[in-house]
């Protein structure tokens, strides 16, 4: 049996916030049907940063952070960690919430956030606190007891960041986590995961297809463009942080968004600017 990891510090000193962390080079990904997915994806994550992978559906996105978590190979190019080690050694660094929350529906919220530390051979007593820290880190203490079909939507998303915060990863790759739920919810977990991020001090690297998402809560964001996917701007985001819903009314929020949105404009390339699908909302 091995105990838990500690908590990580909780520095945000200005220099670890521009070490990179991890990078992807040069990568190229060709799935087995032929699709090439990605195509030279060059990208740096730092410690500490809010990085969004804006783009029309089928740019890439999820292959990228899936490569990113080592769950599938690229073809070409490399993870590159820095310190070394391949994603293998590096897995218990890396948290991941999919799109869906992908919960046990017989186990209780404790048990579905417990999983990461059993699978790694941590005795449940062992797990106890860091159970009980990631439930309070998504405010969720009260319902440790509860199954998943007692909670809402936005509810079962922050059982599903739990539980990937439960190994105190490093870095939190998030795929699309939000896109399911009402716009109202959606803004409350948006606040919530900026400050989860800052009380718990990781790197995120975020998904999405909504511009007013990206601006609202990245540091950088990073414009993807399908066929092959690739990267095709990066627009920092230098509004200062904490933010909270007033960003939302600020001319800086006004000028991200319209720069980020005509970024994607031109990612999608003209032919797609009347299809709705693309639509961002
Ligand atoms: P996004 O997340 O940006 O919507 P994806 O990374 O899911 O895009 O997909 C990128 C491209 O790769 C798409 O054309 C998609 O159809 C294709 N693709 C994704 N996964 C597979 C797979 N397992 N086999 C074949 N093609 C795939
Ligand atoms: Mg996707």
């Amino acid at each position: 049996m091995t105990s838990p990891p500690p908590p990580r510090s909780r520095s945000s000193d200005a220099q670890s916030g521009s070490a990179t962390l991890v990078a992807l080079r040069g990568i190229d990904k060709t799935f087995a049907n032929g699709t090439l997915a990605l195509s030279g994806l060059d990208l740096d994550i730092r410690e500490n940063e809010f990085v969004s992978l804006l783009g029309p559906s089928g740019c890439g996105k999820s292959t990228a952070l899936r490569i990113l978590a080592g769950l599938i190979p690229a073809s070409r190019g490399d993870v590159a960690w820095t310190g070394g080690g391949s994603a293998e050694d590096h897995r218990g660094e890396i948290g991941f919430v999919f799109q869906e929350p992908t919960l046990m529906p017989w186990a209780t919220v404790a048990d579905n956030v417990f999983l990461p530390l059993r699978l790694r051979g941590v005795s449940r007593r062992d797990a106890a606190d860091a159970i009980a820290s990631s439930l309070d880190l998504v405010g969720l203490s009260r319902f440790a007891h509860a199954y998943p079909r007692e909670l809402s939507g936005g509810m079962k998303m922050r059982v599903s960041i739990a539980r990937a915060l439960s190994l105190r990863p490093r870095i939190l790759l998030m795929d699309e986590p939000f896109a399911a739920l009402d716009e109202i919810t959606r803004f409350k977990l948006n606040d919530d995961l900026l400050r989860l991020q800052r009380e718990f001090g990781c790197t995120v690297v975020f998904v999405t297809h909504s511009v007013y998402e990206s601006v609202y809560l990245s540091t950088r964001i990073v414009v993807m463009a399908a066929r092959p996917g690739r990267i095709v701007a990066e627009i920092p985001v230098a509004a200062p942080t904490p933010r909270s819903e007033a960003f939302r009314t600020t001319p800086l929020y006004g000028t991200l968004c319209r720069e980020a949105s005509a970024a994607l404009h031109e990612a999608m390339g003209p032919a797609d600017d009347t299809d709705p699908a693309h639509a961002d909302h």
